[in-house]
Formats: structure tokens, C-alpha cells, sequence
């Protein structure tokens, strides 16, 4: 979704540990340029935040992307998606066919469709050709000065990768209105933890106009909503056990599921139906206290809002 990630990536390596020092030469071009910078782009990424290790998870993402890539304009491409240990809802297309979500981000979705439409949204940078020219770039930069990094596509190619999502997702066979509801739901997460997403993108109405004019053009496909939340159902949600996160200050340190009290064990999204009305702030053993803001941003609802009976809910838990 974001665009001056790579900089911002190369920042957060630098603060939250060592990156590996490396560089690539400016005399690499074209496909060379771009998996040297790939590459090196996924070894800042990966000391910065680490992988979510969680195979199932891992194998459902790829699963999604694999589908939304083969009914992009490059469908024979093969593409690396990584599940981030982030806390912080992003995604990002990195040059040589990477595509980056982090768990933050899987948390605040709410389907398969919006997880196809992010993965679309990228895919779609990769399919225009956006990071071609950014490998180049890059190739010629010192990664060892991240000042100088200083990346972003222009409103246009966003505009472009956000027309491309409804396509590819239309012909994936996805609801395309979930390119909507995931640009809201994204919104809402920027706005809640004011880490810039809102900022870097142009305005969620001017993408939203312009999505749903797209939209109204594409009907039926599916959701698969319940597919998608038994998937994430178990995750780690907030602030995790990893040093690696990217506000590592916060991290919970050291603490494993094994060794550790009903307050710092890892947190994790467990998925609920109501069985009858209720308000997330009624909902016995949904949150911690702390947690409500996250759990009300999770679920896209205020804490005191009666849900019906049969809704399904994101708690956090052990
Ligand atoms: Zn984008």
C-alpha cells in the first residue's frame, strides 16, 4: 500500500537493530538491478521486523496472491509473499516480485477479499512496471545512508495500482467492493495509531471516488469472510514477543506462550460468533482494558455499539 517503504524500511532497520551492511553497484540495470535490490530490500525488512513464522498462515497468504496474480496482466509471474512481524498495518511491493504484508495489517482485514484486494493493490505496482525504474534507482544508492532513500510512486501510479486491484480481483473471481472496504478499514487503522499511512496516500476519498466508480461496473465473486477469519484466528495480534518489532521499545520481551502470566503472554485474535446482541465493552474476556482501542480498531466498531446476535467478533486473547 505505501510507497516511501523502502526508505522508511531502510530507517527502522537502522533504529531497531544492526541492518546487514551491503549495497548494491549502480552499474546493475534491469533485472539484475532489481534482484540485487529485492534482495537486499527483504534482508533490511526481514532484521527490522523479522517473518511471522506461522506456516499455515504463510501458506493461506501465498495461496491468495498466487490467485490474484494469475489473473493479473502478468500471470506467469512468480511472485515471494512475506507475512512481517509488525504490529503496524502496512504493505509494501518491493522490486524482483516481493510483496510484504505484516500481521498488523491481516489483523484489521476482515475477509479473503480484502486480503486479495491488498495483494492486488501491489501486485498491480509490480504489474505497470512502477518498481522497474525504482530498482534502477536504488541499485545506484548507498544503503548505508538512508537519508538519501527517499522513495515514494506518485499519486498517478496509485491511482493506477488501485484501478488495477478492481481488475485483477474481478477477474480473480473476488467481491470487488472489498477494495473499498479494505481501503476504509486501513484508513481507519492509520488514523488510529497516527503512523502516516493517511498521510502518504492521497486522500481515502479521492480513492474511494474513484475505486467505486470501477466498482459499479464489476458485480457478483465472492468474500469468503469465515474462510479468511479461520485463518487468522490464533495470530498474534498488538505488540508481539519479538525484540524485532518495529517499536521494539514496546516489545513484550523474551515472553513465549509457555513461559508466561495471563498479562504478558503474547495476544492473540480469537475469533467469536455472538450468540446474542451484545457491545464489545460487554463481551466477557474479549480484551484486556488496554486493549480496547485495538480491539474497537480490529473490529471497525465503538466500544459501546450493539452488534447483532450471530455477528462475528476479533477478540484478543492468550
Ligand atoms: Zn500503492
Amino acid at each position: 500500500m505505501t510507497r516511501p517503504t523502502l526508505a522508511a524500511l531502510v530507517l527502522l532497520g537502522c533504529g531497531a537493530s544492526s541492518p546487514p551492511a551491503a549495497s548494491c553497484s549502480e552499474e546493475l540495470r534491469g533485472a539484475r538491478a532489481a534482484r540485487c535490490v529485492g534482495e537486499l530490500a527483504e534482508r533490511v525488512v526481514v532484521a527490522a521486523f523479522g517473518v511471522y513464522e506461522d506456516d499455515a498462515l504463510s501458506d493461506y497468504v501465498r495461496s491468495v496472491g498466487e490467485r490474484v496474480a494469475a489473473a493479473s496482466d502478468r500471470p506467469g509471474v512468480d511472485y515471494r509473499f512475506l507475512i512481517l512481524d509488525s504490529p503496524d498495518p502496512q504493505a509494501w511491493a518491493v522490486p524482483d516480485r516481493r510483496v510484504f504484508v505484516t500481521r498488523g495489517l491481516l489483523a484489521v482485514l476482515d475477509s479473503e477479499a480484502e486480503l486479495a484486494a491488498v495483494l492486488a493493490h501491489e501486485i498491480g505496482h509490480h504489474s505497470a512496471g512502477h518498481l522497474d525504474h525504482l530498482a534502477d534507482d536504488l541499485a545506484a544508492q548507498d544503503w548505508g545512508d538512508p537519508v538519501g532513500l527517499t522513495l515514494a510512486h506518485s499519486r498517478d501510479r496509485e491511482r493506477q495500482a488501485d484501478q488495477l486491484s478492481v481488475l485483477f480481483l474481478h477477474r480473480a473471481g473476488y467481491d470487488v467492493r472489498a477494495v473499498s472496504s479494505m481501503l476504509r478499514a486501513l484508513h481507519r487503522s492509520a488514523d488510529e495509531a497516527q503512523r502516516g499511512w493517511a498521510r502518504r496516500h492521497p486522500p481515502l476519498s479521492v480513492r474511494l471516488a474513484r475505486v467505486e466508480r470501477a466498482i459499479d461496473r464489476r458485480g457478483g465473486g465472492d468474500l469468503h469472510a469465515e474462510r479468511y477469519l479461520r485463518h487468522v484466528d490464533g495470530m498474534i495480534v498488538g505488540v508481539g514477543p519479538r525484540s524485532g518489532d518495529a517499536r521494539g521499545e514496546n516489545a513484550r520481551a523474551s515472553v513465549t506462550d509457555e513461559v508466561c502470566t495471563a498479562s504478558e503472554c503474547p495476544r492473540r485474535l480469537r475469533i467469536r460468533r455472538l450468540v446474542a446482541p451484545a457491545s464489545l465493552a460487554e463481551l466477557e474476556g474479549c480484551a484486556m482494558n488496554e486493549e480496547r482501542a485495538l480491539l474497537a480498531m480490529i473490529n471497525a466498531a465503538q466500544a459501546d455499539v450493539r452488534l447483532a446476535a450471530g455477528s462475528i467478533v476479533k477478540c484478543i486473547g492468550h
